[in-house]
């Protein structure tokens, strides 16, 4: 679904960022970038969305080169740790601006609006404001934000972050629960391991703008390719 050729980025034309990426996505897979701050997984995640523009190589989706192609015509729903929504917009509203800035039917909007708010269990907070949600609700407001336009493609960046233990847990399974209905291509950025093995099917481990290893949990946990991996997998474990 998602390809990346030989993707390099640097930011001040000298110290490469993302080194040399080579990486597949399959449609349907939940994929997640794992590793320390600083390694190159936002900046990897932004270059797909489109806003951050590859130094060198090339970036596929779904067959095709997306070089110049703009964010919003990519095709991907997006989620971020600080979702910012609009705080002057009921939730319906936070959902339907977007789609009504594209120009869709009235009835439309509100087919999809209703349907991406039971998918995060809010149905009955539509009227409210953000700032009457608590911070849980805000994210599945930002999840759903990101749902509306039915992508085929889902980046999550810390989604989670900002959230409490407890609340991360719960949705954690929320979003498990959400990619597997959809059936959509979810890529999520982390640096907490037990996130990563509970809820991808493959984690590429990143170090340095490099991709260390990729592979699926099991394999991750109990093979790990070199002492990085090692040691990163195997903290708070
Ligand atoms: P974090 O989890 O802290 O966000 P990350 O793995 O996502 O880390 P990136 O955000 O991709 O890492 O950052 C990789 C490197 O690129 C860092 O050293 C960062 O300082 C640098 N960087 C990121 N964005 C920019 C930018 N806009 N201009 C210059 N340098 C940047």
């Amino acid at each position: 679904h998602v390809e990346f050729k030989d993707v390099r980025k640097t930011y001040d034309g000298e110290t490469l960022v993302v080194k040399n990426l080579n990486l597949q996505i399959r449609r349907g897979e939940f994929l997640t970038l794992l590793g320390p701050s600083g390694s190159g997984k936002t900046t990897s995640l932004m270059m797909l969305a489109g806003f951050e523009v590859p130094t060198s190589g090339d970036i596929r989706l779904a067959g095709r080169s997306i070089a110049g192609l703009p964010p919003h015509k990519r095709d991907i729903g997006m989620v971020f740790q600080n979702y910012a929504l609009f705080p002057h917009m009921t939730v319906a509203e936070n959902l339907a601006f977007p789609l009504s800035v594209r120009k869709m039917p009235k009835a439309e909007i509100e087919d999809r609006v209703g349907k991406a708010l039971r998918m995060v269990h809010l149905e009955k907070f539509d009227a409210r404001r953000p700032a009457e949600l608590s911070g849980g609700q805000q994210q599945r407001v930002a999840l759903a934000r990101a749902l509306v336009f039915d992508p085929q493609l889902v980046l999550m960046d810390e989604p989670l972050g900002a959230l409490d233990k407890q609340l991360r847990e719960h949705m954690q399974l929320e979003i498990k629960h959400i990619h597997e209905s959809l059936g959509v291509t979810v890529v999520y950025v982390t640096h907490d391991q037990t996130e990563a093995l509970t809820m991808s099917d493959r984690i590429a481990v990143f170090n340095h703008g490099v991709i260390q290893q990729i592979d699926v949990p099991d394999r991750l946990y109990q093979q790990p390719c070199n002492s990085f991996v090692a040691n990163f997998i195997g903290e708070n474990n």
